[in-house]
């Protein structure tokens, strides 16, 4: 249960303060919103400001659950006209805790889960609400699929925004690598098709570039054909030699196949041995889309590299890979993003040494090897710069308490340091609230600067901020 305290009270009446102050009350709002219009003291409030990472208890001065495009241009002017910070929120998993402000307004969209499928196209026009497992079991009704990430309640708008690395991403590359076309909501309330030919510097940018440049409220994307895929979850022993051999099969493996590796003390899970709980282990998802015996060949080298704990690898419907989603479980974390060129057996050690070090209840490397379609995409050709990292490595820790976060937090530190191989780039979906060093080096010189470039064209006064914020170049500031 969230807590209500008094200073948040105060900033919160502010905010319904600066609504009426541009002549709006909440019943007018009910009045000019196709969608809801939820404000503090609803009963709903509580449940509706609550976003995916237990850090942020945030109370906006109101939540519009948008049920159009329309609905989302109301609210872009409302921003505008009372000055109060605007939280865009699908799937609520942003851990720098944008998708809700403290007495401002969110933005849900949420209700809107319009899509349609073209089985002969193999396209699909959807809005923006849905989350990735939504999207995927829609989709597989057809034996299709696009690729988002690991887990199913992350919503499509975010996800895609910022790049999209999943368990498609060696076959088919980045979610982004798959939109077609999107229309976006600017901040002057203008909705615009953007694709290849119609706003093409609008279309680069928010292929990478979040949410700083406008509200999607529909993507076009391209599906492929994806049924059954050989797929589960790996346990193998967490030994230096085991997480390097890992590594190398997962790098020469064919692109069907996507991995992803997390290095953690096993979880308590009834079907490993209790003599194993709390051990260093690979627990790992793998998917081969393909040939089903083909995946069977490509999946070998790994069950070789050690007597597994646990195999479930096996032919499955794609959506398969999304386990169920607990709608209560709100974690909350310290992580680090990063990109390395090799994982070899001193990094192995590195890695089990940090993790055995600490006795945070939960703390993972986790280890993604990219490559294959997502590096054939030219490195300019969208916003998302980094095609030619060959392993993405997320650090984390769950912390209890502000004490600890200190703790975890120079933990998660130092293991970055530890395994720092002089790239400083970062992927920004996995950023937290790291200041804007950080989310500079999630783009590359050339790419920022464009990127700042058509900030400053579609949104001068840096009304979407509440993001990983790229100022307009030459911009001025809105207060
Ligand atoms: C448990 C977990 C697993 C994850 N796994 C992966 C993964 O495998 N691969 C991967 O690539 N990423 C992954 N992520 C990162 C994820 O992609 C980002 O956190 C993403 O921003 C979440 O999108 P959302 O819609 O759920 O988030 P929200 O918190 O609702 O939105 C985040 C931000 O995105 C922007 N935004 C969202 N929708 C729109 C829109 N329609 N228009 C304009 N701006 C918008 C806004 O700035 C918003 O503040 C994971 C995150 C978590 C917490």
């Amino acid at each position: 249960m969230l807590s209500e305290d008094k200073d948040t009270k105060t900033y919160t009446s502010i905010g319904s303060d600066l609504l009426s102050q541009v002549g709006v009350s909440i019943p007018q709002l009910r009045a000019a919103i196709n969608g809801r219009v939820i404000a503090p003291g609803d009963p709903e409030y509580d449940e509706a400001r609550t976003v995916f990472s237990g850090e942020f208890d945030r109370r906006p001065a109101i939540i519009i659950r948008a049920a159009d495009a329309t609905d989302v241009s109301y609210v872009i002017s409302l921003a505008r006209q009372s000055g109060l910070e605007l939280a865009v929120r699908i799937g609520g998993h942003s851990s720098a805790g944008h998708s809700v402000s403290e007495g401002g307004i969110v933005l849900d969209l949420r209700d809107m889960r319009a899509l349609h499928i073209d089985t002969d196209r193999r396209t699909a026009w959807t809005e923006t609400g849905l989350t990735a497992g939504e999207y995927t079991n829609a989709a597989a009704a057809y034996g299709l699929a696009t690729g988002f990430g690991d887990t199913g309640s992350v919503g499509i708008g975010g996800l895609t925004l910022g790049g999209g690395v999943g368990y498609l991403v060696r076959k088919y590359g980045l979610t982004i690598d798959d939109l077609l076309a999107a229309d976006i909501v600017t901040a002057d309330g203008q909705v615009l098709r953007v694709n290849a030919e119609s706003h093409p510097d609008l279309f680069w940018a928010i292929r990478g570039g979040g949410g700083n440049f406008g509200v999607a409220t529909r993507f076009q994307f391209r599906l492929h054909e994806v049924g059954t895929v050989l797929g589960g979850l790996l346990i193998l022993p967490a030994t230096p030699d085991v997480i390097a051999g890992f590594i190398a099969e997962a790098e020469a493996a064919p692109e069907e196949l996507s991995t992803i590796a997390n290095v953690m003390p096993a979880p308590p899970m009834p079907f490993l041995p209790p003599e194993q709980h709390g051990k260093l282990v690979v627990f790992a998802m793998l998917v081969y889309a393909g040939d089903i015996e083909a995946g069977e060949g490509a999946v070998a080298p790994f069950r070789a590299l050690a007597t597994p704990l646990a195999d479930m690898v096996k032919p499955m419907p794609y959506p398969q890979i999304y386990p169920p989603d607990d709608s209560s479980y709100h974690p909350t974390a310290v992580a680090r993003n990063m990109f390395v060129n090799n994982i070899d057996r001193e990094a192995a050690e590195t890695i089990i040494e940090y993790l055995q070090a600490s006795d945070a209840v939960v703390r993972v490397a986790q280890l993604r090897v990219l490559g294959g379609a997502m590096s054939r995409v030219p490195a300019d050709a969208t916003a998302f710069a980094h095609r030619q990292a060959r392993i993405m490595v997320n650090l984390a820790a769950f912390y209890n308490g502000p004490e600890d976060k200190v703790l975890r937090n120079a933990w998660v530190t130092d293991f970055a340091a530890a395994l720092h191989q002089g790239d400083s780039s970062v992927y920004v979906n996995f950023l937290g609230d790291e200041g804007e060093r950080r989310v500079r080096d999630a783009y590359s010189g050339p790419t920022w600067k464009r990127l700042a470039e058509i900030k400053a064209r579609y949104d001068p006064t840096n009304l979407f901020r509440l993001n990983q914020n790229i100022p307009p170049a030459n911009g001025t500031p809105e207060q």
